[in-house]
C-alpha cells in the first residue's frame, strides 16, 4: 500500500490519508482525481474499513470495473469483490429490487430502456389523438425526464401552475396528462424507465425512514467520481445517505460540466461546502495526462468562461506537438486526412489502433469517419451508437426473456406477441390493449383470461392467443430449473426466430443470426461467472438488468485493438495519446442550438475543454468547408475554439479558410479595415441562415486582424470569387492539388459554376471553383 501512496504527488495524498470527514476535491483535467479515489478507496480498506461498507459512484459501469481491478491488485481481490461500485442507475437499481414491494413494484421489475420509453409515449400520443408533430415522443420524452429528474412527480406537476404555463407556452398543454398517462403504464407494466431509478430511490429513502438509516448504516463510506455531472436526484440521492456519517468525498471539475442538457446541475459542487460540516476542500493542480502544449493551450480556452471556478493547472510534462488544425473541403476529405493521418503515425512511431480516438459532437459524424478508416482498413469501433443489445434482433430475443421474468412487461410483450407471426394481428393487439387499460390490467393478464373477457374475437384467434400464453408460461418453468443460457437457447428455437432469421437468407439475415449467437455466447458468459462466484444458477432477471443499465462503453471488453469513435460527451475521464477532435466548425461545434445564450456557449466550451484534454501527447483539430447536414450541402465556417486558442499552440497543416462569414458583430475585430460588403458576397450561404450573437451576450473574442493575416498566409480580401470571374476558356492554371491544367469549359454561375479543367498529371476534372483554389499562371 505505502508503495502505491508513495506515488502520489503531496496534494494527491491528502485527501487519501484523511480517512473520516466530508470533502470535496475540485481539480482541472488529468489531475489525478480518479487516481485518488481508487487509492482513497484502497487505503480506506488497508485501515480495516469494510468493502461492504464503501459506495462508490461513477460516470460508468466500465470505470468502476476498472476502478475495482485496481483496488483488487492492492488490497486483493477477494476483499475488493464485495465492493459496491457502479454507476448510480445501476447500484439503485439493486437497492430498488430489494426494496421493490414497499413501492408496489414488484422485485422483478423491467427497466425500460429509452426506445421502450419512447414507444410507450408515442402509443399514449396516438391513444390521446393529439398531433404526433407538435408531441414527438422524444420532445415528450425529453420533458418528463426533465421532471423527474427535478423530482416533480406527476401530482407536484399539476400543483405547479407555473410548469403547466411551460409547457402550454410550448405548445404542448398536454404534456401534463401524457406524463401520468405514461407513469401510470410503466406502473401497470411492472416497469421502471432509467429517470425512475433514482426518483424512486429518493421516493423510497424520503418515505421509509428506516430503509434510509439501514442504507445510511451499510454505506459509511460515499465515493462520488465526476460529481459536476451530477442531477438534482442523484444530488438528493447521496445527501441523503451521506448525512449521518458525513463520510463522503466528492470529485469533479467545474470546467467539464457537460450534461446541463440532462439535468445535471453544476451547482451541486458549488453548495458541497453548505451540505456537508467541516467540508475540506482539496485543489490537485498538477496534471500527468498531457504535454504542456495540451495543458496550456486547453487553459486558454477555459479562461474565456466567465463561470468558472478559478482553478491552476500546470505540468512538468514536456512540451510535446503543437496542437496540429487541418482545414478540408469535404467531410469526406476530413475523414481521409484522419484515416491517414493514423496510418501514417502507426506506421512512423509504431502506435497501435487502441492510441488514437476520433472525437465528435454529433454521432451523425461518425459516418464520414467510418467510411474513410474502412477504406484504409483500420479497425475502428464507435462507441454510443446503437448498443448491440438494441439492435432490433437482440431485442426480440431479450422481449421473451422480459416476459419470461415479468410478463406485465408490455413494451416486451408488443414486441414478441407476434413475432414471430402467429396470427395474432395489430387490431386484436389493440383491443387486448383497450382492454387492459379499462380493466387496469397487464395486457397478459387480459390473456390469460381472455375466455371470460368478450372482446369480439374469433375463436381462432382467442386459440392464438392462449397458445401465446402457454409458451410464455412453459418458457417460465424452463427458468425455474435451468439457466439463463439454456433458457435463452430453448426460446431461439421454440419461438422460431432462429428458423425465420435463416430463411431471410439475406446478408442482414445471416448478420443478424450472428448476433444472436453472440447474445448466446455472452449469457453463456454471465451463467458461468455466476455460477463460479457463489455456486447459483445464473439468475435470468440478474442478466437482463445488466443488459438495461449497459451503457455501450460498458460492453467495450477493450481486447481488440482499435480506433475508437465517439461523441465528446462520452469521452469524459478518458484519455488517449492521439486524439481527433473533428467537425471544428460554426454552427456544429459550437451547435447552432447553442449559440444564443452565454451559459449554453459556456457549455460547449466546457464540452471543447474536455475533449481537448483527452490528448496525452497530440491533438489534431479538423474542419471541412462543405458537409452534408440533413440531406444539403452546407457551407461552414471554421469553429471559434479554433480561434480562441493562443497561436503559439498551434500549427496549420494547411492554409486556413479565409472567407471568414462572421457572426454579428464580432467581424469588426477580424477584419479590420477590410471592406466587409465584399466579403459577404463572397460565401454564398446555401444552408442554414447564419445565427446572430447578441452583441451583450458573448464577450468578443480576443481576435487580431494580423494573427488572422499571418495564420492563413492568404491575404483576407475576397480573392477566390474576383479570381473565378475573371477565369476563361483556354486559360492555364495551378491547382493546389492536382498541379498544373488547362481550363477546357465553364459553367453555372455564382456558387454553382464550375470549371472543366485538363491537368498535367492526366484526367479532366470538373471542379466547383468555390472550393477549388486556383491561381492563374
Ligand atoms: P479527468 O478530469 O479527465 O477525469 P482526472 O483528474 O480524473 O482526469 P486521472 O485520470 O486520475 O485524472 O489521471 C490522469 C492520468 O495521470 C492517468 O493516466 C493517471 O494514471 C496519471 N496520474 C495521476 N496522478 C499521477 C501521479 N502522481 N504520478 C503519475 N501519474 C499520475
Ligand atoms: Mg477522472
Amino acid at each position: 500500500m505505502q508503495n502505491y501512496i508513495d506515488q502520489l504527488n503531496e496534494a494527491q495524498r491528502a485527501p487519501v490519508l484523511q480517512k473520516d470527514g466530508a470533502m470535496i476535491i475540485i481539480a482541472g483535467a488529468g489531475s489525478g482525481k480518479t487516481r485518488v479515489l481508487t487509492l482513497r478507496i484502497a487505503y480506506l480498506m488497508h485501515l480495516g474499513v469494510d468493502a461492504f461498507n464503501i459506495l462508490a459512484l461513477t460516470f460508468t459501469n466500465k470505470a468502476a470495473r476498472e476502478m475495482k481491478e485496481r483496488i483488487s491488485k492492492i488490497v486483493g481481490s477477494t476483499e475488493a469483490k464485495n465492493l459496491w461500485m457502479g454507476t448510480f442507475h445501476s447500484v439503485f437499481a439493486r437497492i430498488l429490487r430489494a426494496e421493490a414491494d414497499k413501492l408496489g413494484y414488484p422485485s422483478n421489475f423491467t427497466i425500460y430502456d429509452s426506445q421502450d420509453s419512447q414507444r410507450l409515449i408515442g402509443q399514449i400520443i396516438k391513444e390521446m389523438q393529439l398531433d404526433k408533430d407538435i408531441y414527438k415522443p422524444k420532445d415528450v420524452l425529453g420533458r418528463i425526464s426533465n421532471y423527474k429528474n427535478n423530482m416533480i412527480t406527476v401530482k407536484a406537476y399539476f400543483n405547479n401552475p407555473e410548469l403547466m404555463e411551460a409547457d402550454a407556452m410550448a405548445k404542448k398543454p398536454r404534456v401534463g396528462d401524457i406524463y401520468q398517462a405514461y407513469v401510470e403504464r410503466c406502473f401497470k407494466a411492472g416497469a421502471m424507465d432509467f429517470d425512475d431509478l433514482l426518483l424512486k430511490t429518493n421516493e423510497l429513502l424520503i418515505r421509509f425512514p428506516e430503509v434510509l438509516l439501514k442504507y445510511q448504516d451499510r454505506f459509511r463510506y460515499i465515493l462520488v467520481d465526476e460529481y459536476q455531472d451530477t442531477n438534482n436526484s442523484q444530488y438528493m440521492i447521496v445527501k441523503a445517505l451521506a448525512d449521518r456519517f458525513q463520510n463522503i468525498c466528492v470529485v469533479g471539475d467545474d470546467a467539464q460540466s457537460i450534461y446541463a442538457f440532462r439535468g445535471a446541475n453544476i451547482n451541486n459542487i458549488f453548495n458541497f461546502q453548505k451540505d456537508f460540516d467541516n467540508v475540506q476542500t482539496y485543489r490537485l493542480e498538477q496534471n500527468y495526462r498531457s504535454s504542456k502544449n495540451i495543458v496550456e493551450a486547453a487553459n486558454t480556452i477555459i479562461d474565456k468562461n466567465k463561470t468558472k471556478l478559478e482553478k491552476v493547472v500546470w505540468t512538468a510534462n514536456a512540451d510535446g506537438p503543437k496542437i496540429k488544425i487541418h482545414r478540408s473541403i469535404t467531410d469526406a476529405e476530413e475523414g481521409r486526412f484522419v484515416a491517414s493521418t493514423i496510418f501514417e503515425e502507426k506506421m512512423q512511431k509504431q502506435m497501435n489502433n487502441g492510441d488514437f480516438a476520433i472525437l465528435y459532437r454529433t454521432n451523425a459524424q461518425s459516418r464520414a469517419m467510418e467510411d474513410a478508416l474502412r477504406k484504409r482498413d483500420i479497425p475502428y469501433r464507435i462507441y454510443g451508437g446503437l448498443s448491440f443489445y438494441q439492435r432490433k434482433e437482440i431485442k426480440d430475443v431479450l422481449g421473451y426473456l422480459r416476459l419470461v421474468v415479468n410478463p406485465k412487461d408490455e413494451e416486451a410483450l408488443v414486441r414478441v406477441i407476434n413475432y414471430p407471426t402467429r396470427g395474432i394481428g395489430n387490431t386484436t393487439v389493440e383491443k387486448l390493449n383497450i382492454a387492459a387499460n379499462h380493466y387496469k390490467r397487464s395486457i397478459f393478464e387480459v390473456m390469460e383470461h381472455i375466455d371470460k373477457i368478450d372482446l369480439k374475437l374469433t375463436s381462432g384467434t382467442k386459440n392464438k392467443i392462449s397458445d401465446f400464453v402457454t409458451m410464455i408460461k412453459n418458457f417460465q418453468v424452463i427458468d425455474q430449473n435451468h439457466d439463463a443460457y439454456y433458457l435463452t437457447d430453448y426460446i431461439v428455437k421454440k419461438t422460431g426466430l432462429v428458423q425465420e432469421l435463416k430463411k431471410d437468407g439475406t446478408p442482414e439475415g445471416i448478420t443478424r443470426l450472428d448476433n444472436i449467437e453472440e447474445l448466446l455466447n455472452g449469457i453463456k458468459d454471465f451463467t458461468e461467472g455466476q455460477k463460479e462466484v457463489d455456486g447459483a444458477r445464473g439468475s435470468l432477471a440478474e442478466f437482463l438488468e445488466d443488459v438495461a443499465l449497459a451503457s455501450d462503453l460498458d460492453n467495450d471488453k477493450g481486447d481488440d485493438d482499435r480506433v475508437a469513435l465517439m461523441t465528446i460527451h462520452l469521452a469524459k475521464g478518458l484519455e488517449f495519446p492521439t486524439v481527433f477532435v473533428v467537425g471544428m466548425e460554426e454552427d456544429l461545434f459550437p451547435s447552432a442550438m447553442s449559440v444564443n445564450s452565454r451559459a449554453e456557449l459556456e457549455e460547449e466550451r466546457r464540452l471543447f475543454y474536455v475533449a481537448l484534454t483527452r490528448a496525452e501527447h497530440q491533438a489534431y483539430l479538423t474542419y471541412s468547408q462543405s458537409r452534408y447536414r440533413w440531406g444539403k450541402l452546407t457551407d461552414c465556417d471554421p469553429s471559434r475554439f479554433i480561434q480562441e486558442i493562443d497561436p503559439k499552440y498551434i500549427e496549420f497543416l494547411s492554409a486556413p479558410e479565409t472567407n471568414y462569414r462572421y457572426k454579428s458583430s464580432i467581424s469588426e475585430d477580424i477584419f479590420g479595415d477590410v471592406d466587409k460588403s465584399k466579403l459577404r458576397q463572397t460565401k454564398p450561404v446555401s444552408g442554414i441562415p447564419p445565427k446572430w450573437v447578441k452583441d451583450n451576450e458573448e464577450p468578443k473574442p480576443n481576435h487580431d486582424i494580423r494573427r488572422l493575416k499571418e495564420m492563413s498566409k492568404v491575404s483576407i480580401s475576397d480573392s477566390s470569387s474576383n479570381q473565378n470571374n475573371s477565369l476563361r476558356e483556354g486559360q492555364i492554371i495551378m491547382h493546389e492539388r492536382f498541379g498544373k491544367g488547362k481550363i477546357l469549359n465553364l459553367e453555372g454561375a455564382g456558387a454553382d459554376k464550375k470549371a472543366e479543367i485538363k491537368f498535367e498529371t492526366g484526367g479532366i476534372k470538373k471542379l466547383l471553383l468555390r472550393f477549388a483554389k486556383l491561381n492563374i499562371l
